[in-house]
């Protein structure tokens, strides 16, 4: 039976990416040695990481004055990195609130100093972004935080805030290159690549250059960003199989045809899923249109019993991992670079099906 995965992350890597970490396993281009057991520092992990960022930084069109790291700690880790990182001389941030990850993020930065909540998305129960207009703005900010897109309630940043000076940090874990983007307009991102960058253990940083100019004291020698940038992310042991993967998902994005191919694709597969709801008059998306995410489309059922039949349903079908964030509930599918446009085609009819006839399913 083919099977078709939504998870959320770790989620599904594309099909030529698995054969080729298949082929490639015990003797990576004829050196004799697995990528597994390179050492980080030898002239093979050096050729995979330099290809892996050059291909980052054509794909993005990094500017030069941006720095890419690869580290471990995931987001979440990060999410409080980033204050370690940017509070040496202002120690207070502007947050966006539009939902779990975000709130995460508010909650580790409070750690480190002081954190105002620009606007939220709490009064609406996280069903859209707040917008622009209703942001109240620090301009001696050290930065101001906003999560692109929101896994777990499925809403997404269309749109790119102007927030003059102050530099926009971003948690872009999960709609990085989704489609095209302009980092010139942030100070930093940072993801962990498991959603739609390749597989866990990796967690990508891309800073602007003069904004790391000295971490907090307290920050661990590894996880501090100018320390990293001059060391080519190798002040310890990088997560070398990790970013092997990644190199591999990028060359196969530019083998599609770029972030404007994957915008294309990622545009359509949402757009037919979110009209296959809307029309349904069963299946119910609360978020509003206009910030509905393209990467996790999230829905409910008339019951969590219904939910709970349907997930059953669709996994004896071959469609796996559609249950919902465990904090939030429902349905949720992620629709990120790898998922064919097939398998949105297939999650439509199994949708379908069971709305006419949900006891049967
Ligand atoms: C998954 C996710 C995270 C957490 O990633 P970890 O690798 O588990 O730390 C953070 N932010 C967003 C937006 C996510 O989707």
């Amino acid at each position: 039976m083919a099977t078709f995965n939504f998870a959320a992350g770790p989620a599904a890597l594309p099909g030529p990416v698995l054969k080729t970490i298949q082929g490639e396993i015990l003797d990576w281009r004829e050196t004799g040695q697995s990528v597994l057991e390179m050492p980080f520092t030898g002239e093979a992990f050096a050729c995979i990481l330099g290809e892996t960022e050059a291909d980052l930084r054509q794909l993005l069109d990094i500017p030069e004055n941006y720095c890419v790291l690869f580290m471990q700690g995931g987001a979440y880790g990060h999410s409080a990195l980033v204050p370690l990182n940017l509070f040496k001389h202002r120690s207070r941030a502007d947050y966006v609130e539009t939902g779990h990850w975000s709130k995460r993020a508010i909650g580790e930065a409070r750690r480190y100093g002081t954190v105002s909540i620009a606007a939220s998305g709490a009064d609406c129960d996280f069903t859209r972004i707040p917008p622009r207009e209703t942001w109240r703005l620090d301009p001696e900010a050290a930065y101001c935080h906003i999560t692109t897109n929101e896994t777990g309630e499925g809403l997404q940043f269309h749109w790119l805030p102007d927030i003059g000076d102050v530099p926009l940090v971003a948690d872009m874990t999960s709609d990085f290159l989704s489609r095209p983007l302009d980092v010139s307009r942030f100070g930093l991102i940072y993801l962990s690549a498991q959603k739609n960058v390749g597989t866990s253990g990796l967690t990508l940083v891309i800073a602007r250059q003069d904004l790391l100019d000295g971490a907090l004291p307290e920050t661990p020698a590894v996880f501090d960003y100018a320390r990293q940038a001059k060391n080519n992310s190798k002040v310890n042991t990088p997560p070398t199989f990790p970013v092997y993967v990644a190199g591999l998902v990028l060359k196969w994005i530019k083998q599609q045809g770029g972030l404007k191919e994957m915008e294309h694709r990622n545009r359509r597969k949402s757009q037919d899923l979110y009209a296959a709801i809307d029309g349904s008059g069963f299946y119910r998306c609360q978020v509003a249109v206009e910030d509905r995410s393209w990467m996790n489309v999230c829905f409910n059922l008339p019951s969590p019993s219904l939910e709970d039949a349907f997930l059953a349903a669709a996994e004896a079908r071959g469609l796996l991992n559609l249950k919902g964030h465990s904090a939030i509930g429902g349905i949720r599918a992620s629709l990120y670079n790898a998922i064919p446009q097939e398998a949105v085609e297939a999650l439509i009819a199994f949708m379908d099906g069971f709305a006419q006839e949900p006891a049967g399913g």
